[in-house]
């Protein structure tokens, strides 16, 4: 089946499909078609054949390492779900943290939070210990948090393309649900999977329900989505930046790491590090005639 390479930049620098066309040639395989995606911005060549998905991109990535690179069958690469994961993916930073600085806390929970991103202590118990230190903050101060995030550039776009061309937008998230449930509404997802804070007299209690929403439920709800949808996990966009969301970036057909953490990036060869989010709909093939200009 042939491949395509899709090289993102901003913006490309000149010349990059002649650099593109060299790596390929170093392969075995040789462009037949080249096509703007964006103007100055993206663009994709469509190769002949089949090679090292992961070793084409690694090599153009070495001569381009200012560009955002994906090297993906041609067929199929339109996506009917999108899973996404929320904290430092579709929002900038961790919610929890914020959370944390809202009672003073915040050096001590956002320790765990790196840690927990990166792999090294297990998801849930890092959890429970940050909800615990949470304990006492009034729950309305969670609202007026997630009112008042930051989003990331292309995050609106993504979601509401991928949502006008059809496909299931699931924002799935180890944060909090009360967070989830406005993100959820503000980027066009059609729902929302998230941990819900226990909740007494108006006061956070410092404990999450059982079960939590771990890197498991992460790849459940994936699968759960596809299955809905009437489509196979190949059909399927997971993107992410943590090490919880490994399994469904892994298992997904389009598996995109964006600014992500080193336990994330031997998940995929999909790497979003240099441009905005916009770049997961060039990966997929989508013009800007057809990109909703619903830009954040
Ligand atoms: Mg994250």
């Amino acid at each position: 089946m042939p491949q395509v390479i899709i090289m993102v930049g901003d913006p490309l620098p000149g010349g990059v499909e002649d650099v593109a066309a060299d790596v390929a040639g170093a392969f075995g395989l040789s462009p037949v078609s080249g096509r703007i995606l964006s103007p100055d911005r993206a663009m994709e060549l469509t190769l002949d054949g089949e090679g090292d998905a992961g070793e084409i991109t690694d090599t153009v990535r070495q001569a381009l390492p200012d560009i955002d690179v994906a090297v993906l069958p041609e067929e199929g690469r339109r996506k009917k779900v999108l899973l996404a994961d929320m904290d430092a993916t579709m929002v900038v930073g961790e919610t929890i943290d914020e959370l944390a600085a809202a009672l003073g806390k915040e050096a001590e929970v956002s320790a765990i939070t790196e840690r927990a991103m990166r792999g090294e202590i297990d998801f849930e118990a890092a959890l429970d210990e940050r909800v615990a230190m949470l304990a006492g903050l009034d729950a309305a101060g969670i609202d007026r948090i997630a009112g008042t995030l930051t989003y990331s550039a292309g995050a609106e776009t993504l979601v509401r393309t991928m949502a006008k061309h059809g496909a299931r937008c699931v924002l799935v998230s180890g944060g909090f649900d009360r967070v989830t449930g406005v993100v959820c509404e503000k980027l066009g997802f059609h729902s929302d999977r998230a941990n819900h804070l226990e909740v007494s007299d108006g006061r956070l209690t410092g404990t999450a329900r059982k079960p939590v929403v771990d890197a498991g439920t992460k790849l459940a709800t994936l699968r759960e989505t596809a299955m809905a949808a009437g489509c196979a996990l190949a059909d399927c966009l997971a993107i992410g930046d943590g090490a919880n969301d490994k399994p469904m970036v892994e298992a997904a057909g389009l598996g995109i790491a964006y600014r992500a953490k080193p336990a994330l990036r031997a998940a995929t060869s999909a790497y979003i590090d240099h441009t905005d989010l916009r770049t997961a709909l060039y990966f997929q093939g989508y013009e800007d005639s057809e990109i909703a200009d619903a830009i954040v």
